[in-house]
């Protein structure tokens, strides 16, 4: 079932074929994109329901049990759900939260309101594709999804894993005048509510247990707060970004990366507004590789390769010369403890593990360092895959994302890279040294910064 010409067809795909004809409510599972705005998957869902001539209902299913969460992250997601709920009661819209099990809770659910269609938003990664298999098993009604994360939908920009960013920026590019499009503004005609109110109380109480690390001060998630994150952005930083970006010391990022993860904001929506931007060409084309073909082909790499977080996921190359290093003498081995507090003997890597810990995000430059020094220091490519995965998914209030799952594979595994000069321990894994970071940038500052 595919809406008017506003809504480009490809952006959705029929998951699952449900028999049952009913009048209920359409259903949009809202996961990956936790927005109102500029959100293809709301599109669709309220296009398909005055369509239908029926009500629309947003589910946000919330599970106590997802994996490497604790309250830095559920504060952040809660905070910015709690503003999706405003502004959906503003626009006389229900939005309900189901607790429990995503896939038996939304079933329950979509009986209960004898719903006629489910849309869900894509997520590449295997939690996510999980609920969405268990649910359909059961599932009696037609369940699409929408790719609403990114500019060109995943699977139609290429129906395989690409090498990288050169074979999938040709195929990116192909595509954008069909899709990096403004987004329609559709009214929904049938607002019927359907009551079920959202238990905040229950949900806050749960996450007092995972209290361990704490929320990120200065910080402010939801949707208004992103796109105030990104007009500062274009303001103050976009002009000097392809010069600046790469010196820890300068933050000279957008710091966009929290709000594009939660879908606070969407992709589309910040290459619409750096397009329109006076700024020099060359830092929005710096700016929008970045935001487009390397998220992009982050989606691509955990959405085609299920062992994006395993030494089984390298490439071929990577995993040979992996092979032949495997036992060369490490002249510093750390345990995860360690590397967590940051005991080791590199005050480089020290600072980067603080920033991280304690302002959620660590500078882009630094993060490709400090996870290549984690396969220096551990006994295997396998122990400093689980390490990095853990402390950046732990800590990182853009954890848990395909841009850290191939980040940390580019720097241990060398996906999407390339075999470079042979040396110990990295065997032909590109490498990177403190002399070459202070070639680069002032050490000592970023130290102090982060240190003291
Ligand atoms: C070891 C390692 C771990 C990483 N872990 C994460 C992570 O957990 N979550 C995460 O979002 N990114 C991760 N990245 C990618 C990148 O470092 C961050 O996206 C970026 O630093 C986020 O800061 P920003 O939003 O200020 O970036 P900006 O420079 O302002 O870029 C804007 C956006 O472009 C995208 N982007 C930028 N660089 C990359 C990249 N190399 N690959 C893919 N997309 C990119 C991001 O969505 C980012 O928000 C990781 C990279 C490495 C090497």
């Amino acid at each position: 079932m595919f809406g008017k010409s506003i809504f480009n067809k490809h952006r959705a795909r029929l998951l699952k074929d449900g028999g049952k004809s009913r009048r209920g409510p359409v259903i949009y599972w809202m996961s990956r994109d936790q927005r109102v705005a500029d959100n293809w998957a709301l599109i669709y869902s309220i296009i398909n329901a005055n369509e239908l001539k029926v009500p629309l209902v947003v589910v946000f299913t919330l599970s106590e049990v997802f994996p490497s969460t604790n309250l830095r992250h559920y504060g952040f997601m809660l905070k910015g759900l709690t503003e999706v709920e405003h502004k959906f009661k503003e626009l006389g819209m229900p939005f309900v939260t189901l607790n429990g099990d995503p896939a038996e809770r939304l079933l329950e659910f979509s009986e209960e309101v004898k719903a006629s269609l489910l849309i869900s938003d894509f997520d590449p990664l295997l939690v996510k594709r999980s609920w969405k298999a268990q649910l359909n098993q059961q599932l009696a009604i037609p369940h699409y999804e929408v790719d609403a994360h990114n500019v060109v939908p995943c699977w139609y920009v290429s129906p395989k894993q690409e090498f990288g960013a050169y074979t999938i920026r040709p195929k990116i590019k192909k595509h954008l005048s069909s899709f990096l499009t403004e987004f329609p503004i559709i009214e929904l005609k049938n607002k019927e509510r359907v009551s079920k109110s959202i238990n905040w109380h229950d949900v806050n109480s749960w996450f007092k247990t995972a209290s361990e690390v704490k929320p990120v001060k200065g910080v402010v998630p939801g949707e208004k707060a992103a796109h105030e994150v990104l007009d500062e952005f274009i303001q103050a930083k976009l002009n000097g970004y392809v010069e600046k970006r790469n010196d820890p010391t300068l933050e000279w990022q957008s710091n966009l990366s929290p709000y594009l993860h939660y879908g606070h904001i969407s992709a589309q929506r910040v290459a619409i507004e750096v397009l329109k931007a006076p700024a020099p060409e060359v830092d929005k084309q710096a700016f929008l590789e970045e935001l487009i073909v390397r998220r992009e082909l982050s989606d691509n790499f955990c959405y085609y390769n299920p062992n994006y977080s395993r030494f089984a996921g390298f490439p071929d190359w990577a995993k040979e010369t992996h092979r032949i290093h495997r036992f060369d003498v490490r002249d510093y081995l750390y345990t995860l403890e360690e590397f967590e507090i940051a005991h080791t003997h590199d005050p480089l890597w020290n600072a980067a593990q603080l920033q991280l810990v304690n302002t959620g995000k660590m500078h882009g430059y630094m993060r490709m360092y400090w996870a290549k020094k984690i396969l220096e220091w551990t006994t295997c490519p396998e122990e400093a895959m689980r390490f990095a995965i853990y402390l950046n998914d732990k800590y990182s209030l853009d954890g848990r994302d395909p841009n850290g799952y191939t980040g940390i594979a580019w720097s241990i595994g060398g996906v999407h890279d390339r075999a470079w000069p042979e040396r110990p321990i990295f065997g032909k894994i590109r490498y990177m040294n403190f002399e070459g970071c202070r070639r680069k940038f002032d050490v000592d500052k970023y130290i102090k910064m982060n240190i003291g």
